[in-house]
């Protein structure tokens, strides 16, 4: 029997209201999350990707509770995490953890790293004597690459990169099962970002840690992850292993999103094009499929229905009308280049 997802996700919506006022209704609606439905298991690193505005912070706190859903389900190890109340979601929160993007505003510049690393064992309840708890967070800095005297510091006297090694302690600190990992590396200099992709990833095997990374970069998200779902409009388009990402793109986003890789070698760009203009509001999306102004295969269905998310392979789903089980041939026309 296979094994039981750590997280599910079924059907997650997120409607924002736009305008109005405490007795007016909202002018509109901003559609962040239109529906979307995923399984993490244990241990499991799960990219979400896409172009900024495509819902996939969204769906991270959606997955945290630090949003409340419009619609949908969310279960972690089984349970209906919606139905449970503050006190109950405050103990499972000591098992799922954030990491943030921004590691300056992340960090309190008054508290010290002992103070932040420790904070959510504080903040869970903890009894263990300060001692202990200090010496938990400094075997925790030196695991991130930090030194035991760190814990005196304070956050300015930090880089970037050092500073969300702190934020890494600082989640794993209540040896979560989970961790949200928003954009951690996009502030960081890229020379910086690869090895915190890599403590992340060294950390995950050691501890066994599943992974919600969530990130607007597909190289990066496919250097770190086993498995991705395409995020665009608040919807999934694709999702696969990641080896099927490289070999076989089924949807024309994914195969754009690929084109914005930088490869080493520039020979081998020919073939790949550039996608033109912006992803459109999701106050008011496009009527069929939400990817049809930018896309280059769109066909005059395309405009008027919806395709859903099928499966178009083991463990391949994709929305899109072209998907016929071969795979996108690369063609001519509308937006080739690069
Ligand atoms: Fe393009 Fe049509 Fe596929 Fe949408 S359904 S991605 S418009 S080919």
């Amino acid at each position: 029997m296979p094994e039981a997802p750590l997280l599910e996700v079924i059907d997650l919506a997120k409607h924002f209201p736009l305008g109005g006022g405490i007795f007016a209704r909202p002018t509109a609606w901003v559609r962040a999350v239109a529906g979307v439905s995923f399984a993490v298991r244990r241990g499991e690193r799960f990219g979400l990707v896409g172009e900024s505005g495509c819902g996939k912070t969204t769906v991270g706190r959606l997955v945290l509770r630090l949003l409340e859903p419009t619609r949908g389900r969310i279960e972690f190890d089984g349970q209906n995490i919606l139905a449970l109340d503050r006190a109950a979601m405050g103990r499972l929160r000591r098992r799922m953890q954030i990491i943030f993007q921004d590691p300056y505003s992340s960090l309190d510049p008054r508290m010290t790293v002992e103070q932040i690393v420790t904070e959510p064992l504080r903040a869970g309840g903890e009894q263990r004597p300060r001692a202990e708890r200090r010496c938990a967070a400094a075997a925790l800095l030196e695991k991130v690459g930090l030194r035991a005297s760190d814990l005196r510091k304070y956050p300015h006297e930090f880089s970037g990169g050092q500073r969300q090694r702190i934020g890494i302690a600082r989640a794993l600190c209540v040896r979560p099962e989970l961790i949200v990992a928003d954009e951690p590396v996009s502030a960081l200099d890229v020379s910086v970002q690869a090895q915190v992709i890599n403590l992340l990833q060294d950390l995950g095997e050691e501890f066994g840690l599943a992974f919600v990374f969530i990130s607007h970069d597909l190289g990066v998200v496919q250097h770190l992850c086993e498995r991705i779902a395409v995020m665009y409009l608040g919807a999934i388009v694709e999702l696969a292993p990641v080896q099927r990402f490289s070999r076989e793109p089924r949807h024309p986003y994914t195969e754009a999103l690929l084109a914005a890789v930088p490869l080493p070698d520039p020979r081998r760009r020919s073939g790949r094009f550039a996608m033109e203009g912006d992803v459109p509001s999701p106050i008011d999306p496009p009527a069929g499929c939400a990817f049809h102004p930018r896309c280059r295969h769109a066909l005059d269905r395309c405009r008027v229905e919806t395709p859903p998310l099928i499966q178009a392979a083991e463990g391949h789903a994709v929305a899109c009308w072209l998907n016929d089980g071969k795979g996108l041939e690369p063609k001519g026309g509308m937006g080739h280049g690069a």
